[in-house]
């Protein structure tokens, strides 16, 4: 595809999260000229920004790893291996699913080498802070970034932001939460050091201490009772704690300053907890809280289909399908009790292209987290193996304006994602 001279560039994806990824992968990769803009000074989106360090989604429940997604997915996979880690399935002991466990600054480099080894222009310290639009089209966006503003254009636009932050200034209706201002909990995961290498953590130990810690009029009443989701980070003995949940009220910043003053406190008391009374923690240590919050959910842009948990529940095929989601409904609308429902028939459900189509508006997309799914759907397609293939499936139709859902899908074969 060639730019038209007016523009600056094919497609510009905004947020650089497992979704803008696989968005800019599959734009690059389909010959579009494409920008990826994040706000922070690094990729990876929750798995580095809120230390989520494992992949979801990659792969199919049941007794053996099946295969859900590869693609733009299996590329950053490989640059992960390259750099040593370990990218095979890992059966987590706390719910049974396979899962990819992750160092998050092997991930850092490993999503700065693939988007460069595919031609993508990548500008980090960069947020979308404006779009201009007619009724039915985005000509182009500003930037804020270290240079002050800058408006760029393209053709098309891909919104991976996660809280739909493109969407929200190019001023499309988004739904808030669940839609009667409920959210999935917000959550930080932390990183603890200074434990033995051969210590086994023992999960009834941990339950117990806070058990206690609990009842005995504590500053941060838990509401996680089943000593949350811990695995050793890759390559250290370093602990990967989910322990923290925390509601969130509502999209203003003074709940989230809020919410990351809690967080950042409660950390540093449990670790305390941890060290004061569980044998084998007394040298603990918190390594890292975030950088920020890991935020579950947010706001929903308006898409062409929302994806329906009844689609999930019996694993419904469509021949629009540009993706699977195959990551069991994680709904965790109570902190503290998240619960789970698999996917049907058998074992996964497409995504349609319609779920990554704005509603009124042509050249723009959704990939990630932000495409169209109702609540509890969304608590299967938010997970990062599926939002690189929705990231993908996004940067090829934007990179392909006129393209029907068949070639859609005949170029995401090419380039190997499992349809
Ligand atoms: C506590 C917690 C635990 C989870 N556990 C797992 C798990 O174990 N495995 C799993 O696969 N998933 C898990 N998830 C879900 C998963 O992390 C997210 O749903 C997933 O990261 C979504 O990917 P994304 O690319 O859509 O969004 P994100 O990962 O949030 O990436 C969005 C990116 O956009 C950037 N951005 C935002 N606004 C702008 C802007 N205006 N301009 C430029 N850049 C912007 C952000 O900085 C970020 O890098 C968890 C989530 C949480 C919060």
């Amino acid at each position: 595809m060639n730019a038209k001279p007016e523009t600056d560039y094919d497609v510009i994806v905004a947020g650089g999260g497992a979704g803008g990824v696989g968005a800019a992968l599959g734009a690059a990769r389909a010959g579009a000229k494409t920008l990826l803009v994040e706000k922070y000074g690094f990729l990876g989106g929750a798995a580095t920004n809120s230390q989520v360090l494992a992949y979801c989604g990659f792969f199919q429940q049941g007794k053996k790893p099946k295969k859900a997604v590869g693609g733009a997915g299996d590329l950053v996979l490989d640059a992960l291996k390259i750099l040593g880690s370990d990218p095979d399935a890992y059966c987590s002991e706390t719910t049974g699913n396979w899962i990819i466990l992750l160092d998050p600054e092997k991930v850092k480099l490993a999503l700065d080498r693939v988007l460069l080894a595919n031609g993508v222009d990548i500008l980090l310290h960069t947020r979308v802070a404006a779009a201009t639009r007619t009724a039915n089209h985005i000509h182009s966006i500003t930037l804020a970034g270290m240079d002050g503003r800058i408006r760029l254009s393209a053709e098309a636009f891909v919104d991976a932001t996660g809280d739909a932050n493109l969407a929200l200034v190019a001023g499309i209706d988004c739904r808030q939460g669940n839609g009667k201002n409920q959210f999935q909990a917000a959550s930080g995961p932390i990183r603890i050091g200074g434990l033995d290498a051969d210590f086994v953590i023992e999960r009834q130990v941990i339950v117990k201490a806070f058990e206690e810690y609990n009842t005995a009029g504590c500053k941060f009443p838990l509401t996680r009772h089943d000593g949350g989701i811990y695995t050793r980070v890759p390559g250290s003995s370093d602990m990967w704690w989910l322990m923290i949940d925390f509601p969130i009220q509502d999209l203003s910043s003074s709940s989230f300053t809020k919410a990351e003053i809690h967080m950042r406190a409660a950390a540093n008391e449990y670790v305390a907890v941890l060290r004061e009374n569980v044998a084998g923690f007394e040298r603990a240590y918190l390594i890292q809280s975030g950088p920020q919050i890991g935020v579950r959910e947010s706001r929903h842009p308006a898409a062409r289909y929302d994806l329906s948990a009844n689609d999930i529940r019996t694993g419904r095929k469509r021949e629009d399908g540009i993706a699977r989601a195959a990551w069991p409904m994680e709904d965790h609308s109570r902190p503290g009790n998240p619960v789970y429902e698999p996917v049907g028939g058998d074992g996964y459900a497409h995504i349609p292209m319609d779920c990554l189509r704005a509603k009124d508006i042509n050249n723009l997309y959704y990939a990630g987290r932000v495409i169209g799914a109702d609540p509890l759907a969304y608590a299967s397609i938010r997970v990062m193996g599926t939002s690189f293939a929705t990231g993908e499936a996004a940067g090829v139709a934007a990179s392909m304006p006129n393209a029907d859902t068949d070639q859609i899908r005949k170029q995401l074969s090419n380039g190997g994602s499992i349809i």
